[in-house]
């Protein structure tokens, strides 16, 4: 249909549709039945049974497959019928792939939400859309009205620039995308101005649905831990195929009979390989980030969860983000000072705001209600609460022409119809601004004296924290053709002074980045002064460190600013590309810089920032996809809780791993010790798969979810290049996987010795594996804390407790049902047994205790 072609009336007229109405429930219900929803269809996703053999590609499943395949052939060879071996590693890993699938498939419904939830709402054809600046369109739609409106559709037409339009027009049937300047097309962006517009295609109807093959944005999920991990594993894994080979070939030529050493060799690479690291470490991370979202920040890239815990500088927007942008008029003066708001003068100024404004109110349980953007909305209320209302004015005075607000240009100008036919050019804006285009001050010359004057009110309401609005005006006979036209020679009448507190918990969550080692730093585009005494009551500027503003910066080199960038803490007046500067000068001394904004023009220092944080509910769109997080309250303690709970994920993640590791060198130092004292395999490889993927799972998951330690915001921010466990990390991992593989060993050894009877050491291999096991579930309390095991509350951690006890029982459980014991090759301990397991696997809690005592005291 060529929309373009019709005129807006008729467009209405064919949906049916009141532009100030819009569709009802039943008729959108109706619609989006016979249309459906205005969603692009993606490629499909993989089935599941293609989702299920692409596990079997993983290089530990293939060593493990070849182990089933030699341990079936051997066993037919043999004519022993003896399958069970082949068959439990099969059962494996088949359980593994199904883990596998069902974990991928929940990390895609995890992308599917994240997806969801940057993408527009429901909307069917006829739904009337209000766009401003930043606003993504959701749909095609047909114009209504249109202020100075542009939209950039680069990835439609191929225009980089911004493309003017009109709403006012038709154009011919045959004109090409770009030159149809009456239409907006879905996925483009509002880059200026604002409008209404009528939806008329959705989904693949629109001209974007009917690109085929459209490039689908994959964002990497995988975050730099993930990668490292996955690195070591298969480094892990290729040292342990190594050593195997090595170890098989000195077993053949001691002639150690092939398949006997074969499954040694197997078992060896199985304890080496630490097969449950991957799935913990995703599961952390997803679990990690619910919990984030639940606490406002949710993350758009998974990266980010690591990047927030290692941020060294925050740079926050002042408004809404460190206020409340909950604005309300609490002064207004001309050049001699403060005027009652009822007074002639005080009325008009009002008056005049309120038309340069748009902003909508309502009158409802007898209260005003202000509708649009709050600096705004505190002009329209504060009229109305006077008796001026909106509304009224603008059908008195109607509004022929917009220069819209714009955070670089800092004024807004309007232009109305007066009842005699001429023309009110209406400005507002920042006064350090406004007063420059100024002739004339309420009716007299504009004097340097007067200036003067009128800069000394701005300063001293400024001190008092308030954002301060400039009005002017002029009468003219007729609409000006430019904006330099428009904003010349104005009649200044007053300042109009707007208080926004700070928000509550600003000042504590400023201390807590402190603490942390973060430094805080305030961006606004408010006055200096103003910008100064709301830092200064939030503790952002101290002392030791200053202000400066857009106009300061922009006269400063980059090198200088990289040089002095320490000394700053508070950047007033500055517009969006200052942004980018200050996130490259932090950069270059290696910081980690988190950065908030939600205009369009701060998508690119969202994009340079490590961490970019969009506001969920001031932002628009535009900000939004170019973001790493969203703050869905806009409030700058969520960005520093986000950070808390981006440091308590990765210590979690650091614990579980640790945790893992030292199981697997316990795993190879009990196969190896035996190997090489030329004893049988104390472990098979099926024990060592159950402990490896079931037992030892569990405490690493809950290792994972350990409340955050009350002390990690006094610590400074890891440095982000450091390796995951430091030198003494790492030498505590091994120690302690020793002892592990130590006392499995030495189990093995009493069991052999003292209890076996038979040539196969059933009873020493059961003891060895009931202690690998147990001893590790001991063990995943000593990687809580740092801190003794009985100074921290055990008890703080249930799903560590409940994992233990779990672990206890599934353990005895393949020792002492008969049925599970065939399969497992274990044999029923009697009571002293078991004591010599309990009292062995306890033991790692014991050195572990006395290792912290050592090293706390030493510190
Ligand atoms: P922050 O960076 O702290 O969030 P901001 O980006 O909201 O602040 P701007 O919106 O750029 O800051 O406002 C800067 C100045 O522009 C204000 O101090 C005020 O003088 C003026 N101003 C703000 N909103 C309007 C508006 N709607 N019309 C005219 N002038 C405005």
């Amino acid at each position: 249909m060529d929309w373009h072609n019709l005129n807006v009336s008729d467009v209405l007229k064919k949906f049916k549709v009141d532009e100030n109405i819009g569709l009802n429930n039943i008729s959108v219900a109706q619609k989006q039945i016979n249309c459906g929803k205005n969603i692009l269809k993606e490629k499909k996703s993989k089935s599941v049974l293609a989702k299920f053999f692409e596990q079997f590609s993983d290089f530990m499943v293939i060593v493990l497959l070849i182990a089933a395949a030699i341990s079936f052939v051997t066993s037919a060879i043999k004519g022993n019928q003896d399958y069970i071996d082949s068959i439990i590693i099969l059962f494996i890993v088949i359980m593994n792939a199904i883990i596998g699938v069902a974990q991928e498939s929940k990390a895609e419904k995890a992308i599917d939400a994240l997806k969801k939830l940057s993408s527009p709402k429901a909307l069917v054809p006829g739904d009337i859309l209000l766009l401003h600046t930043g606003d993504l369109v959701p749909a095609d739609a047909r114009l209504i009205e249109s202020f100075n409106l542009k939209a950039e559709e680069s990835s439609l037409t191929g225009e980089s620039l911004p493309v003017e339009k009109e709403a006012n027009r038709t154009f011919s049937a045959g004109a090409t995308l770009g030159e149809r300047r009456n239409m907006l097309f879905s996925t483009s962006t509002i880059t200026a101005g604002h409008g209404k517009a009528i939806v008329v295609e959705t989904g693949m109807n629109t001209q974007v649905g009917k690109i085929a093959g459209m490039i689908i944005n994959e964002n990497s999920f995988q975050t730099p831990l993930q990668l490292k991990l996955e690195k070591t594993s298969k480094i892990l894994g290729i040292c342990a195929i190594a050593i195997c080979a090595v170890i098989f070939l000195l077993g053949v030529i001691e002639k150690v009979p092939p398949f006997e050493m074969f499954m040694i060799a197997i078992s060896l690479a199985v304890a080496a390989i630490p097969e449950g690291l991957p799935a913990v470490v995703t599961i952390v991370l997803a679990m990690g980030v619910r919990k984030m979202a639940e606490n406002r920040a949710v993350i758009r890239k998974l990266p980010a969860v690591e990047t927030l815990g290692n941020a060294t500088v925050i740079c926050s927007d002042k408004t809404g983000t460190l206020t409340q942008n909950k604005m309300t008029v609490t002064q207004i003066c001309t050049e001699d000072g403060r005027i009652n708001f009822s007074s002639e003068l005080g009325q008009k100024i009002l008056i005049l705001g309120t038309l340069c404004n748009n902003s909508s109110i309502t009158y409802a349980n007898k209260e005003f209600r202000a509708v649009g953007e709050p600096t705004e909305s505190a002009i329209v209320l504060a009229a109305a609460e006077n008796g001026q209302i909106k509304t009224d004015l603008d059908r008195e005075f109607p509004k022929k022409y917009e220069i819209p607000f714009a955070s670089d240009r800092k004024l807004m100008t309007t232009v109305h119809r007066l009842p005699s036919g001429k023309f009110r050019v209406i400005t507002k804006g920042a006064p350090d601004f406004l007063l420059d285009r100024s002739s004339l001050c309420n009716g007299r010359a504009f004097s340097a004296d007067l200036k003067r004057k009128v800069r000394m009110q701005n300063e001293n309401m400024a001190k008092s924290a308030l954002r301060v609005l400039a009005i002017a005006y002029k009468d003219v006979d007729s609409i000006p053709h430019s904006h330099h036209d428009a904003e010349k020679d104005l009649n200044f009448c007053g300042l109009i002074g707007i208080l926004d507190p700070p928000r509550p918990h600003a000042k504590l969550a400023v201390r807590e980045c402190k603490s942390a080692g973060i430094k805080p730093v305030m961006i606004t585009g408010d006055h200096i002064i103003t910008a100064k005494a709301i830092a200064s009551e939030l503790g952002i500027l101290s002392d030791s460190n200053k202000a400066i503003s857009g106009a300061q910066l922009e006269k400063m080199s980059q090198d200088k600013l990289e040089k002095d960038i320490f000394d700053y803490s508070v950047f007033a007046r500055v517009s969006p590309e200052h942004k980018v500067r200050i996130v490259k000068a932090f950069k270059k001394h290696g910081e980690t810089v988190a950065m908030t904004g939600d205009g369009v023009n701060d998508a690119p220092a969202l994009k340079a920032a490590d961490i970019g944080c969009a506001m969920g509910i001031e932002g628009t769109d535009v900000a939004k996809n170019a973001a790493d997080m969203i703050l869905t309250d806009d409030n700058f303690s969520t960005i520093v809780e986000a950070v808390r709970q981006g440091r308590g994920i990765f210590e979690n993640i650091k614990k579980s791993v640790h945790f893992l590791i030292s199981t697997n060198i316990g795993e190879i130092i009990t196969v190896l010790t035996a190997f090489l004292l030329k004893l049988p395999s104390p472990l098979l490889a099926i024990q060592l798969l159950w402990i490896n993927l079931v037992t030892d799972s569990f405490p690493a998951l809950a290792l994972g979810v350990e409340p955050v330690d009350n002390e990690i915001m006094n610590h400074k921010p890891q440095d982000k290049n450091a390796a995951l466990f430091s030198r003494d990390g790492w030498r505590k991992i091994v120690i302690e996987g020793c002892f592990i593989g130590a006392i499995s060993f030495l189990a093995f050894s009493i069991g052999r010795v003292f209890f076996d009877v038979s040539k196969t050491p059933i009873i020493g291999r059961t003891m060895a594996f009931a202690v690998l096991s147990l001893s590790q579930l001991f063990h995943s309390f000593n990687v809580r804390s740092e801190k003794s095991l009985f100074k921290i509350d055990i008890l703080s951690n249930m799903k560590l407790v409940y994992s233990f006890f779990l672990g206890i029982i599934l353990q005895v459980a393949v020792i002492s049902i008969p049925a599970l014991a065939v399969i497992f090759r274990t044999a029923n301990l009697n009571f002293v047994q078991w004591l010599i397991v309990g009292l062995l696997s306890a033991s790692p809690i014991l050195v572990v205790e006395c290792e912290k005592m050592l090293l706390n005291h030493k510190s």
